[in-house]
């Protein structure tokens, strides 16, 4: 092998995960569909990915602490060992948490042959979730974070937003089909992830127009339980700085003012 190629691909080897795609939407500005301007009033979301049984842990956690979380779901994932039945993610429902999309398999979109094939496998999935009870998510979850320009375009006519796994706290303005997200417990890499680290992001979002949303998986290696203990401590502290904790349909609901306005008004022509 000669320097040139053992440099690229040493290069290669150090790309971060879905580092094309990434550098993809760095590139190209954001489509008029993408752009979203976030609400003057920050806001600190919870989202627990897979729906696996561990996340009653979270659920008793945000109960506890009377606020509202985001548990996405793969339909052909629930019911099976160690993931939430129906009836589970039905009551977590009923408790007042929002249930995301996660896609109908857990396939990677980007790994779809076309918009139309992934648009056949969402719909899919998603009047499995209204058949068994779980409405029509509008928030979407990407399995594996993957997304890329095309995919961004396919997902954008059935939900409202979307996130990914790469990292980033929100702020101003965002693009709604790439939502990012900080890792908590799980999947925390060489980021500091300490308590105080946690407790600092939150303090910079006081300003707002910010919008932390903490990525859980609660039950992967690296969620402890002593993780759901800081996490109902991280609450505390958000409220504490008047950092509402939302979910993602409620804050969206926040960042429509105008539309949610004319709606309440009863004008003709608009929609509830
Ligand atoms: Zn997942």
């Amino acid at each position: 092998m000669g320097l040139a190629s053992k440099i690229a691909a040493a290069v290669v080897k150090r790309l971060p995960a879905h580092g094309t795609d990434r550098a993809e939407e760095f590139v190209l500005p954001l489509r008029p569909f993408e752009r979203l301007q976030l609400p003057r009033e920050s806001a600190f979301t919870i989202v627990c990915d897979d729906g696996e049984t561990r996340d009653l842990d979270v659920v008793e956690v945000l109960d506890r602490h009377g606020v509202k979380g985001v548990f996405a779901v793969s339909p052909d994932l629930i019911g099976r060992p160690g993931f939430l039945s129906y009836d589970e993610v039905r009551q977590i429902r009923a408790a007042g948490h929002e249930i995301a999309f996660h896609g109908t398999t857990h396939d990677p979109f980007t790994g779809f042959a076309d918009a139309a094939r992934l648009g056949a496998a969402i719909g899919e999935g998603m009047a499995s979730m209204a058949a068994g009870g779980l409405g029509t998510p509008g928030t979407l979850i990407y399995p594996f974070g993957r997304h890329n320009r095309w995919v961004r375009a396919a997902v954008a006519p059935t939900f409202a937003a979307a996130f990914t796994t790469w990292f980033g706290v929100n702020q101003g303005e965002v693009n709604r089909y790439g939502i990012r997200r900080i890792p908590f417990g799980a999947y925390t890499g060489r980021l500091p992830a300490t308590e105080e680290w946690y407790r600092e992001l939150i303090d910079r979002c006081a300003a707002g127009a910010c919008w932390p949303t903490l990525m859980l998986h609660p039950a992967a290696a690296g969620h402890e339980a002593a993780h759901n203990a800081l996490l109902g401590r991280l609450i505390e502290h958000a409220e504490q700085r008047g950092i509402a904790v939302r979910t993602v349909a409620a804050h969206m609901r926040a960042a429509a003012p105008a539309a949610a306005d004319v709606a309440a008004s009863g004008l003709p022509g608009t929609q509830a």
